[in-house]
């Protein structure tokens, strides 16, 4: 076992983005640290796994999206980012659909091929959808979808989804989950509005060894389960990323989680669905998404020079425990929970929370590290 007798400034839990771009500024301005993770790999929910020559997005699809021109300028200054532009489609009942509704969706949903045309199908059947609460506000997922798009594009591409994901048809969900559906009536398959997206170029691997480059990691290390638990005795302070409950050992009560089971298969063919994102919308078929990881970083003939394809069926799956935490549960008795956490946290004087675990909050990726340069104050 490795002994640690050198003090550092700090102790890092978790290599997840918020770690390595905490460790990264923290280095940078002359600081002592060591990060260490409980898995056997550096890079939390952003790590990839080598497949056929392929980066399998191994905790999720990840695609990286933002305005913040500083943001944005910061990753690529650790790594360039590739052109990869997110488009999913959907497929229902063997049709194909592409997403976000825009006026390709328009024109495969129904034959329009100007806005006009399209506004006016939406109008239609959102009208009669309104008609049918006379006068009352839609009680439930299903009634707020159908007034806010109609019952083409909420039985194609919203219902069977969206029930998938939450476990629970959508008459038994409440309303406000959905309070807007955007439609665009412009010919734009772009998922984000975002100015800036891509892929690291090599793979979000290379993002995190960049961030972390010089800076002291040790993995298969839990926290919780080792001598760092005393951390005191290696650091001034401590960066805690991990879940905020465990961090008080539970007092309050656990906190719940949803999350995604994956299965991933090879496939000997270079190119099994021509995307990296196709959603499967209705019901009947058990996975959510099927994702080809090469389509994030393999373009053109690229694609084909690399004979076999890696694809992920996603699985909405309810959290047990020892399961991957993935999204917080935003009713109202983990919000209690996590408000109750978060008051023990403000109180503590060397120790910082953050990232998604620590904070019982999702954030994309982009919004982390705009945090962690906030704390630092960077400009670059
Ligand atoms: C399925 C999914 C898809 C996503 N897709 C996107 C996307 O397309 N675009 C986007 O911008 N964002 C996406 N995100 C969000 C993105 O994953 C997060 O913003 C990012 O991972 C946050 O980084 P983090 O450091 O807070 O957490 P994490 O990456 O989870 O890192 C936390 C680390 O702490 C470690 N840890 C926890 N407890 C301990 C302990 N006791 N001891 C030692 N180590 C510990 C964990 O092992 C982990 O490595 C997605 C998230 C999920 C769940």
């Amino acid at each position: 076992m490795d002994t640690f007798s050198t003090k550092y400034d700090y102790l890092i839990v978790g290599s997840g983005l918020f770690g390595a771009t905490f460790a990264y500024q923290a280095h940078k301005a002359g600081k002592r640290c060591l990060v260490i993770d409980k898995r056997p790999h550096l890079g939390g929910n952003v790590y990839c796994e080598e497949m056929e020559g392929i980066h399998v997005h191994k905790y999720g699809a990840h695609i990286f999206h933002t305005s913040n021109k500083e943001v944005w300028k910061f990753v690529n200054s650790i790594v360039e980012f590739n052109r990869y532009t997110n488009c999913p489609v959907a497929n229902y009942q063997g049709k194909l659909y592409n997403l976000p509704f825009n006026m390709n969706t328009f024109y495969q949903m129904w034959g329009v091929t100007t806005p006009d045309a399209a506004l006016a199908k939406i109008e239609e059947q959102k009208a009669e959808a309104l008609n049918s609460l006379h006068g009352r506000e839609p009680q439930n997922l299903e009634e707020q979808a159908l007034t806010l798009v109609g019952k083409d594009i909420y039985e194609k591409l919203i219902k069977g989804y969206t029930e998938k994901q939450w476990g629970r048809s959508c008459t038994e969900l409440p309303a406000f989950i959905i309070r807007r559906l955007p439609v665009r009536l412009i010919f734009d398959n772009n998922y984000f509005n975002d100015k800036y997206q891509g892929i690291p170029i090599g793979g979000y691997n290379k993002l995190i060894e960049g961030l972390l480059k010089g800076v002291e990691c040790k993995t298969g290390v839990d926290f919780f389960h080792s001598e760092f638990r005393d951390w005191r005795k290696y650091a001034d302070k401590l960066v805690y990323t991990g879940p905020i409950d465990e961090f008080y050992d539970y007092r309050f009560g656990k906190l719940d989680w949803r999350t995604v089971s994956f299965e991933t298969e090879v496939i000997d063919t270079p190119n099994y669905q021509g995307n990296a994102v196709v959603n499967y919308t209705e019901r009947e078929i058990p996975f959510t998404r099927v994702i080809e990881h090469k389509h994030f970083e393999m373009f053109g003939q690229e694609v084909y020079d690399c004979p076999k394809t890696i694809i992920s069926k996603e699985f909405s799956t309810e959290y047990k425990p020892g399961m991957e935490p993935y999204y917080p549960v935003n009713d109202e008795r983990n919000n209690r929970l996590a408000e109750q956490y978060r008051g023990l946290a403000i109180q503590e004087k060397d120790v910082i929370f953050g990232g998604r675990l620590a904070e019982y909050k999702y954030y994309d990726m982009a919004p982390v590290i705009e945090q962690v340069l906030a704390h630092f104050n960077t400009k670059i």
